[in-house]
């Protein structure tokens, strides 16, 4: 079986060929900068393949030019798409509204669904209805399927989901929280219970999903009861360049005082804020590379990271009462060290420690990081969102 996962942006195409029950990848690459000029000789898609890279130069005008030259290199590369037979295209689908809440086969209602979706996700959901109809029209013999960021939060408890905001204005414009990076956060606490080897109906988790963007979620009995993320992504945790949680009286202030419309303030929020808006950079290896020569604002950059980090595990500590495992996944959290140990630092009473030796440790699987014998388990677990919605389109098509 293989199937051809495709997580299309609004000006980026990431795709992958994968088996999945192995979860073996056949071949992965991304389209870049659609729609935007470039100069000559820019690579703008890339292909690799059996430790092989080919590419593509020049301008790439829109989806369906980009995906029309990713099955060229897909020939090239020695694997016709075409002729593959493949079992099912997943497609990732940023926003499922009310309407979408498990992998569903696309059809053209489908499609107008997610697109009428946009009003939730204006800078997500048509970019995915643009790769969806590109790789319907390039195979149109092949199941598509949408699987969704928020399809694992759907059943949040009402007393989570709702903003206390009038009641009739939320219904009427679809104003709750429905999270997301869900297939992330399913993925990952999944992958969690196998390596505690336990039943996940038994388990309490609080997984951090810490990339450029970030989220965490309160996870009881393998069932979603909290997140950080809300009607949109810009909610909870600071992110690489999105400011996470802040007073909302922070809006209308900027619109009087600053005289910034509301898209500039949508793009301050999620462009320029975060990390990078506090210090200027919103990689994390470029944020210590500058605390590291003594760069104040970088250094309360990384404060307030962790500060915001630490209340919502106090918070999820408290509403799921009992914990079995606190997760690590995605860049930051894979790969940061620092990055764990301050965000755990000082909870021994609460039966919560990481293992200097073992978090600090060059390894790349799923690992406990806490010592032996401690309370609650703290582990990394590397995401792997491509062979979850592998496994989900696999699954739905049979
Ligand atoms: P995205 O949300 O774009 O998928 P990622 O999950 O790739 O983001 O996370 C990007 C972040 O992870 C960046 O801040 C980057 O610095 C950090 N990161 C990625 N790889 C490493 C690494 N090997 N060491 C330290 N940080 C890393």
């Amino acid at each position: 079986m293989q199937v051809l996962v495709i997580n299309s942006g609004s000006s980026s195409i990431k795709y992958q060929l994968l088996d999945p029950d192995s979860g073996a990848v056949v071949a992965s690459g991304q389209v870049s900068r659609i729609g935007e000029p470039v100069a000559p000789g820019t690579a703008t898609v890339e292909y690799h393949s059996d430790g092989r890279t080919l590419e593509h130069d020049g301008a790439v005008p829109d989806h369906a030019t980009g995906l029309r030259i990713v099955f060229e290199l897909f020939a090239r590369g020695g694997h016709d798409l075409t002729a593959a037979g493949l079992t099912a295209v997943g497609h990732r689908v940023v926003h499922g509204g009310e309407v979408f809440y498990r992998p569903t086969l696309i059809d053209d209602a489908v499609v107008r669904s997610i697109d009428e979706l946009s009003s939730l996700a204006p800078l997500h959901n048509p970019a995915n209805v643009t790769g969806i109809e590109s790789a319907r029209e390039l195979l149109p013999d092949v199941p598509q399927v949408a699987v969704f960021d928020t399809a694992f939060f759907h059943g949040l408890p009402d007393a989570a989901k709702t903003y206390a905001i009038d009641a009739k204005v939320a219904a009427a414009h679809g104003i709750r929280r429905y999270g997301f990076h869900g297939t992330s956060h399913e993925y990952v606490s999944g992958r969690a219970a196998e390596l505690l080897d336990r039943d996940p109906a038994e388990l309490n988790q609080i997984v951090f999903h810490l990339g450029n963007g970030a989220s965490a979620s309160a996870i009881r009995g393998g069932r979603a009861v909290d997140t950080t993320m809300g009607l949109t992504p810009l909610e909870g945790l600071v992110m690489g360049t999105r400011s996470g949680d802040l007073d909302p009286g922070i809006i209308p202030h900027l619109a009087r005082t600053a005289d910034m419309d509301i898209d500039a303030i949508d793009n301050l929020l999620n462009r320029d804020s975060g990390i990078k808006g506090l210090s200027g950079v919103n990689d994390f290896r470029e944020l210590f590379r500058l605390i590291e020569t003594g760069d104040d604002a970088a250094r309360l950059a990384y404060d307030v990271y962790v500060h915001r980090l630490r209340r919502y595990l106090g918070a999820y500590l408290v509403e799921l009462g009992r914990v079995d495992a606190i997760v690590f996944t995605a860049g930051v959290g894979e790969n940061n060290a620092r990055v764990r140990a301050d965000a755990l630092a000082g909870l021994e009473r609460f039966g919560i420690a990481v293992d200097p030796g073992r978090n600090e440790a060059k390894d790349r699987g799923a690992r406990y990081i806490s010592p032996p014998g401690t309370e609650v388990s703290v582990l990394v677990v590397p995401t792997n969102e491509e062979l979850a919605i592998a496994r989900a389109a696999a699954g739905l098509v049979g």
